[in-house]
């Protein structure tokens, strides 16, 4: 008897959209892609429920005639490629004529659109793959795409989606991204009756930079504009030494599509190695223009990946347009470095370019006050020899040779102390003698409301200030007050990115690891035997709240063997 069977299109068609539709920041990116692809100046993006209930994108774009809108919808059905050769030549977003009939396989689709050319406008209704409705409708020159019940009939991905806030956030995170792609382009978001984002167009990136993140990012930023065989890159960076804590203002694009990349993020990071604070990331939103054929984005359903043809020009075209850039910047840095010369009488021409960025070894977060308490007592931990490459503490046990990461070892132990001080609820707090005023991005501000109590409970107390201007009222103690600022924004972007049950956790692991002591800093020995004692007092801990080890042992027998003693 046969066991296979071609399975029926009811079945196939949603395996297939599958791949397409992950979530409704999914549907998004697709209905915006061809607001774009279709040419639109206003994008105009509704959602209910975190997308879940509904979702409509309306642009003014071309539009569509009659028999587009009721072709759009079939599985391969695009006007944006027509020959083989056509795919390695792609200058629109979409391409593969399957976004359309995937969303509309997994939802209630009505599409409404008008070329400007006929009479009357199309609207084109279905459920699933059933078509309920073909009509007239007047509609102005242009497009909107309405899905309601995203996967009313696939309730297994259905389970699987997140929490209203989450979605939104998702969502607002990814049209953050594509916003920056076009600022000519004008984009508004409303959750319900929340406006959550308004960006008029505008006529540069730095002004929708502006608009998106506010003013104090721009202020912290480089232009980056550099050219090479036909390859370009241009954009804005981190101006060394500032970098951010955390990864998550990382933008590249490349022929203007945006894109998550490991060449480019790889070549980015390595760009700055040795010029940013310690522990600091570079923020970017860098434009990658190279010639069509040079770049495949045929290589994922969603087009979320890129895969060069060339990468190892790419990952050198970053380097040096950053480079470059650095360079310039050093030059402005030390023009205003003569001048104050002239007026203090110090001296800077023995300093070389890269020194002018480089931060002095003692890194910004230091030792807190109320991590070293002064030790007294009998000692019954590991007896310290000393410090190795500034970053390990060497220490004798009675059965063997103990190094331990001086970082991971203090995180250990202020996570310890982190954990206990919230088990009680009693952060000490301090009160910003003047509030730290700062922006917020929209994904930003929704990440704030949706964690604000766990935040407070961690010490950090934020006020709205209208539009999304915030003030840090308080915070908790152990923070500097330049830092406090910096500090809590790196935990707004940990604690998303975290599943609700991990987020207190992660919260305190972050603490503890933004206030460690750092690696490659010189360590007292009254410090080193600090660190050692505390570390021994907590049962198991081998580990650092992320999970890396903090000692490495050599036992005394395998000594004993590398010098055939035993
Ligand atoms: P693709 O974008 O890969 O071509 P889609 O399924 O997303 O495939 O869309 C199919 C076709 O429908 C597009 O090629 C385009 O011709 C048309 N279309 C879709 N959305 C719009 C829109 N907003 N405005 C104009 N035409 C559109
Ligand atoms: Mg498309």
């Amino acid at each position: 008897m046969n066991k296979i069977i071609i399975l029926p299109s009811e079945i196939s068609q949603k395996i297939a959209a599958g791949e397409v539709v992950e979530r409704p920041a999914s549907v998004i990116k697709e209905l915006v892609e061809n607001s774009l692809d279709a040419g639109a100046s206003e994008v105009k993006v509704e959602i209910l429920d975190g997308g879940k209930k509904l979702i409509r994108v309306t642009d003014n774009g071309q539009g569509m005639s009659r028999e587009d809108a009721q072709l759009c919808f079939a599985r391969h059905s695009t006007s944006k490629i027509s020959r083989e050769e056509d795919l390695f030549q792609i200058s629109t977003l979409g391409f593969r004529g399957e976004a359309l009939p995937s969303i509309s396989a997994v939802s209630r689709v009505t599409l409404k659109t008008s070329d400007g050319k006929e009479e009357k406008g199309t609207q084109v209704d279905r459920e699933g793959e059933v078509l309920l409705n073909l009509s007239d409708v007047a509609f102005p020159r242009g497009t909107s795409v309405e899905v309601r019940d995203l996967f009313f009939n696939l309730p297994a991905r259905r389970k699987f989606l997140r929490s209203d806030k989450s979605e939104l956030s998702l969502i607002v995170k990814y049209l953050t991204f594509v916003a920056l792609s076009c600022p000519e382009v004008r984009f508004s978001v409303a959750h319900g009756k929340r406006e959550i984002l308004n960006c008029p167009p505008v006529g540069s990136l730095r002004e929708r930079i502006f608009q998106l993140f506010g003013k104090s990012l721009l202020e912290t930023l480089m232009e980056v504009d550099y050219e090479e065989n036909a390859r370009r890159i241009n954009g804005f960076s981190s101006r060394p030494p500032s970098g951010k804590l955390d990864k998550a203002l990382q933008y590249f694009f490349v022929n203007k599509r945006p894109v998550k990349d490991r060449i480019l993020q790889v070549a980015l990071n390595q760009a700055y190695r040795g010029f940013l604070e310690k522990d600091t990331f570079p923020e970017a939103f860098l434009f990658l223009s190279i010639p069509y054929s040079d770049v495949d984005v045929n290589v994922h359903p969603a087009k979320a990946e890129v895969r060069f043809r060339d990468s190892q020009s790419v990952f050198h075209l970053i380097l040096r347009s950053i480079e470059r850039s650095m360079l310039e910047e050093s030059k402005i840095k030390e023009i205003y470095l003569i001048h104050d010369k002239e007026k203090t009488g110090y001296k800077i021409e023995e300093a070389s370019q890269a020194q002018l960025f480089r931060t002095p070894s003692e890194g910004k977060l230091d030792w807190k006050e109320v991590s070293f308490p002064s030790t007294t007592g009998e000692r019954s931990s590991p007896r310290v020899l000393g410090q190795y490459l500034d970053t390990y503490v060497i220490a004798e046990s009675p059965d063997g040779l103990l190094i331990i990461d001086q970082h991971n070892a203090h995180e250990r132990i202020l996570f310890e102390r982190y954990r206990e001080i919230n088990d009680k609820k009693s952060w000490p707090q301090k009160m910003a003698l003047i509030p730290i005023l700062f922006e917020l991005s929209p994904s930003q501000v929704l990440n704030l409301e949706n964690n604000q109590t766990l935040l407070e409970e961690a010490g950090f107390r934020v006020e709205a200030m209208g539009g999304r201007s915030y003030a840090l009222k308080e915070f908790p103690d152990i923070f500097r007050t330049e830092e406090a600022n910096e500090i809590f924004l790196a935990l707004l972007e940990e604690i998303e990115i975290n599943k609700i049950q991990d987020k207190k956790r992660s919260l305190l692991a972050t603490l503890a690891c933004k206030t460690a002591i750092k690696a490659g800093q010189p360590l007292s020995l009254e410090k080193m035997e600090y660190l050692v004692e505390e570390l021994f007092k907590i049962p198991d801990s081998s580990l650092c709240p992320h999970g890396r080890p903090v000692v490495v042992k050599i036992d005394k027998a395998q000594i004993e063997k590398g010098m055939k003693r035993s």
